[in-house]
């Protein structure tokens, strides 16, 4: 359960007879039907595109991305889902900014809703660096259901390292 680490022990031990019972799959899917058909973001054009169409609407006076894409070596067993690099590089008498945005490659699976859900957690840090209110409000803000999105997906984490 370590993908639900911060949720109350009660949340907990219902995913965890869900999943004794063999029914974590079917209770995800009442909620994402293709669950493990794959979506049409699958390359790091298509990821770019669908950030940029994010931003655009919902945060157009942040700094601008310099690349979305896929990684493979974004590990999830240490937390990490996606990440975010912001690197200011002088470049002749100007300062270069670069903001990156790379999304763990197991994303590729799953619903598209989860790979929204990385996009946008990773966008709000182009504001607001710390998990704090005001981080969760932007994430809402770009995604209303942001929450349960979070949680759906780390259900769908921990459903996945069963069948490993
Ligand atoms: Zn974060």
């Amino acid at each position: 359960m370590k993908y639900l680490a911060h949720y109350s022990e009660g949340l907990r031990a219902q995913v965890q007879s869900l999943l004794d019972e063999g029914q974590l799959d079917a209770w995800l899917r009442r909620r994402y039907p293709a669950l493990d058909e794959g979506h049409e973001l699958q390359s790091n054009a298509a990821l770019y595109n669908f950030a940029v169409g994010i931003k655009r609407a919902k945060m157009a006076s942040s700094r601008p991305l310099s690349k979305v894409r896929y990684c493979d070596k974004i590990s999830t067993l240490n937390h990490a889902l996606g990440l975010h690099t912001y690197a200011a590089r002088v470049q002749g008498a100007k300062v270069k900014t670069k903001h990156e945005i790379r999304v763990a490659s197991v994303f590729k699976r799953g619903p598209v809703e989860f790979v929204e859900m990385i996009v946008v957690h990773e966008l709000a840090h182009l504001r607001e660096r710390d998990h704090n209110k005001a981080f969760y409000r932007l994430c809402r803000h770009m995604l209303p259901d942001y929450d349960r999105v979070e949680f759906d997906m780390r259900v769908w984490l921990t459903l996945i390292d069963t069948r490993r």
